[in-house]
């Protein structure tokens, strides 16, 4: 299978099935009729933006199974995060997610999510590398720039539009469009590399192996004819990722 049929296969497997459908379920016509002149989305508050991603959250949280705290999984990544409740500014919320996808996301509200396929192939280490880079997007301005993107769509734009600049209560099938293009879109290499440097620098910062940063991604680069490696969809280019990252180690 040549990449872009993996990147598809991968595609159909994760989440963007779900919100393909709750897109096509979306009125449009109810949301542009409200008519109004829209908001630029850079007006939008730190605030505002808080919101959607808490918004977003809930309703990820709602359509996965969410692992206890006396889960065996749910244990282990608290356990692994011990001292990163807080970092670089964010306050973290950690919690898992029981599926066999290889996949982990963070939000800008301090929202991350791992899911338990991902620990089953990976190690302590390797699992805070996927964190710190995940960080790093939010970090580095990726997954803000993305909302902002999201929210000049005609659909969200409205939605926005009609509430006077206060966050909006968004619908559910609003909510799975927005997931899909702020968490579920794929970054582009500049992101890549920007979340790995940032991985690399909360590796050295915690004290913990900065070559699991290289062993991770070697393995997303085994694992990729698998079809469970969802954050390969997302995430391009292991292989070279990992020697860039190796020649920095
Ligand atoms: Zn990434």
């Amino acid at each position: 299978m040549d990449r872009r049929q993996f990147v598809l296969l991968s595609t159909l497997f994760s989440g963007i099935s779900v919100v393909n459908t709750a897109a096509a379920q979306f009125n449009f016509g109810k949301a542009l009729e409200a008519g109004q002149t829209l908001l630029q989305s850079e007006t939008l508050s730190d605030d505002q933006l808080r919101n959607y991603f808490d918004q977003m959250a809930a309703d990820s949280d709602n359509r996965n199974r969410v692992a206890g705290s006396n889960d065996p999984y749910g244990k282990r990544l608290t356990k692994l995060t011990r001292g990163l409740e807080n970092y670089d500014g964010l306050a973290l919320d950690y919690k898992v997610y029981l599926t066999p996808q290889i996949n982990a996301f963070a939000m800008a509200n301090g929202t991350i999510r791992v899911y338990s396929g991902l620990m089953d192939k990976f190690t302590d280490d390797e699992i805070r590398y996927v964190i710190g880079h995940e960080i790093g997007h939010v970090k580095s301005g990726h997954t803000k720039a993305r909302i902002q993107a999201a929210m000049r769509t005609s659909a969200l734009k409205s939605a926005v539009a009609a509430t006077g600049g206060k966050a909006a209560e968004l619908a559910e099938s609003q909510l799975g469009e927005l997931f899909g293009q702020v968490i579920t879109a794929q970054h582009s290499q500049a992101n890549e590399r920007e979340a790995d440097d940032y991985a690399l620098g909360f590796m050295n910062a915690n004290r913990y192996p900065a070559m699991a940063c290289v062993s991770a991604l070697e393995k997303l680069d085994t694992l990729s004819g698998g079809g469970n490696a969802s954050w390969l969809s997302t995430h391009p280019s292991p292989r070279e990722r990992a020697a860039r990252l190796k020649s920095q180690v």
